[in-house]
């Protein structure tokens, strides 16, 4: 068996590939956030991460030792492979990257080696290179602040759930009245997705003080998400190893399906990976779910600022959606459909139910928000003016 060289902090082979990484890093980086994504070294990594934790120490689900010795020995593996790269990106995403690999591979042939990099896009996107060597993952403080802020969002919005309603919720009109009395859920959901239509990142939204007791919630739902993420983008790699009519050059019809066939993939990945960590919003899709209706809320919201005329035109900048993926819909109904699909003939009836559930959720997220925003667009119209 080949010695298992993935996903450590070696230093890429050749100097070629460190210069190809860095390109790739140059390529994907927004005009002017140079700045921001030009690497820390380990030490001011480590302080940082210190200084952020520090307001976490009396929590009662926050091990401080634990977490510390966790930083210091990321540091001190710590080899920067390019000027952009910083260990911020194995501490967020190494451990979740090594068990999608794993849960993978009861499924699939181990793919080859991986180098898990820091995206310098600030978008919710991680970016997948499949190369006939080395497979390049990019993914950092862009999908790290994007998954963070919609799990704290999401989360309030369960946790308003279980304090108002005993029973499943079936209907927009068991949202409102959960929303009658903790809406704080909903208004966090409508603040980012504002921010996400105006500046295409989750970064910079600022500080968001929870109560203590949403953090299991909190941690579960956020693993789920970015657990799926990773092993969507780890299926590019099963699908570039094993499948070849996804190689090569691709029409846009084939990259639709090659994006389909990666989100059931990694749906799969997620489901193990959540059985064996024994997270059920993982098992449960949840995660994937959570994913893609916040996506196409942050779509939503920007088609519809646009179309008031409230998003200044030098913001406008590139469409959120890549032609070469399906709509965000069709993806969602894709992962209602297949979880489903591959849940077993006993656990069906189960899943069907929290699929719905999950649709009535997140969906009235959805509409109140877009109808906030509509209602005071129309109301501002109203208003006489002076
Ligand atoms: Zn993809």
């Amino acid at each position: 068996m080949a010695e298992d060289k993935t996903e450590d902090s070696r230093a890429p082979r050749s100097d070629d590939l460190k210069r190809y990484i860095e390109y790739l890093q140059k390529q994907i980086m927004v005009e002017g956030t140079g700045d921001f994504f030009e690497g820390q070294t380990a030490e001011e990594w480590v302080s940082d991460t210190s200084n952020r934790t520090e307001r976490f120490s009396n929590s009662k689900y926050f091990n401080g030792p634990a977490v510390s010795q966790y930083i210091s020995d990321i540091a001190e593996r710590f080899i920067a492979k390019t000027r952009f790269e910083t260990p911020m990106t194995a501490a967020l995403f190494g451990n979740t990257l090594a068990e999608v690999r794993s849960a993978s591979e009861t499924m699939f042939k181990p793919v080859r080696q991986i180098e898990l990099l820091t995206a310098t896009s600030s978008t919710c996107s991680p970016s997948a290179f499949p190369t006939n060597d080395i497979h390049l993952l990019f993914i950092g403080a862009g999908t790290a602040s994007y998954c963070n802020y919609w799990a704290k969002a999401y989360t309030a919005v369960l946790h308003a759930i279980s304090v108002a309603s005993p029973h499943p919720i079936k209907s927009i009109e068991d949202m409102a009245s959960v929303f009658d009395h903790n809406d704080s859920g909903l208004l966090l959901a409508g603040k980012l997705a504002i921010h996400y239509a105006f500046f295409n990142t989750a970064l910079g939204f600022g500080r968001i003080d929870q109560s203590d007791d949403y953090l299991p919630t909190r941690n579960a739902l956020l693993n789920s998400i970015e657990t799926f993420v990773i092993a969507h983008e780890f299926a590019h790699f099963i699908a570039h190893e094993h499948f070849p009519q996804f190689s090569g050059s691709l029409s846009t019809d084939e990259s639709k399906a090659l994006e389909s066939c990666c989100d059931e993939i990694g749906l799969s990945i997620s489901r193990l990976a959540g059985m064996r960590s024994g997270n059920p919003y993982n098992f449960d899709g949840m995660g994937a779910l959570a994913f893609y209706y916040s996506v196409k809320l942050c779509e939503d919201t920007r088609t519809l600022l646009k179309d008031l005329g409230m998003i200044p035109k030098e913001l406008h900048g590139r469409p959120v959606r890549e032609s070469s993926h399906p709509e965000t819909a069709e993806r969602i109904l894709l992962i209602a459909n297949a979880l489903v699909d591959m849940s077993d003939p006993e656990d069906k009836v189960r899943i069907k139910s929290l699929v719905d559930e999950a649709a009535v959720i997140f969906g009235t997220v959805s509409f109140l928000v877009l109808a906030m925003l509509a209602d005071g667009a129309l109301q501002r119209d109203a208003e006489p003016h002076q």
